[in-house]
């Protein structure tokens, strides 16, 4: 459990310090093995999370010891509640990811241009969830809605929220879209082409990605 805790705190540094989230925004949790949760606190900075503040939460779901947790943790528990194979949850606010997501004319339930087969390697597809109030129970619910088919989404607006099999899983992954992002904004408006729907399904069939 100390290995976990460092790790997530690790981690948070290393985002934060590469300026993929800023400020207090951010948030990481991760499943303990006694089947409970460790949760990034409320206002934390992702620069200076301190392993032994780190809310716990029992098996049941109650808050153990730590700090009061994340508000966005609607967010983190809709995940684990659907996917069986989230082991780690994280939530960024990292620049290229929200500016694409306020481009008009974006196709919700595959958001994220598969222009890379990492991106589908890392992701499958990305669905674009609307515009919701900080802390809004409803963003948990909109991942409910998902019933399990996508391990990432992007909150228009906000920021993406990504479940992975580790927290090392879940953190390459949203870094994966973070980088997509950037790459469709660097040719935003050129006419670049995406992976054609046959190379994405191979990718996918390769790496055993549910494309949902
Ligand atoms: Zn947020």
């Amino acid at each position: 459990m100390t290995d976990l805790r460092e790790r997530l705190c690790i981690l948070a540094r290393s985002l934060y310090d590469r300026g993929l989230t800023h400020g207090s925004t951010g948030n990481i949790s991760a499943r303990t093995p006694d089947g409970g949760l460790l949760v990034s606190p409320t206002g934390s900075s992702f620069g200076r999370l301190d392993p032994a503040r780190l809310s716990r939460f029992d098996d049941a779901g109650n808050h153990v010891d730590g700090d009061p947790p994340t508000k966005e943790m609607p967010l983190h528990a809709a995940f684990y509640e659907t996917r069986g194979t989230a082991n780690a949850v994280v939530h960024l606010h990292p620049a290229h990811s929200v500016a694409l997501s306020l481009l008009p004319a974006q196709d919700e339930a595959d958001w994220l241009p598969a222009l890379t087969p990492y991106a589908v390697m890392k992701l499958g597809r990305v669905q674009l969830l609307p515009v919701f109030l900080p802390g809004d129970p409803a963003m948990g619910d909109a991942v409910r809605g998902l019933a399990g088919r996508r391990s990432a989404v992007m909150l228009a607006h906000h920021g993406p929220v990504v479940a992975g099999s580790s927290p090392e899983a879940a953190c390459d992954a949203i870094e994966e879209l973070e980088a997509t992002a950037r790459l469709a904004l660097l040719t935003h408006g050129m006419g670049a082409r995406a992976l054609d729907p046959q190379t994405v399904a191979r990718v996918a069939a390769k790496f055993d990605v549910d494309l949902g």
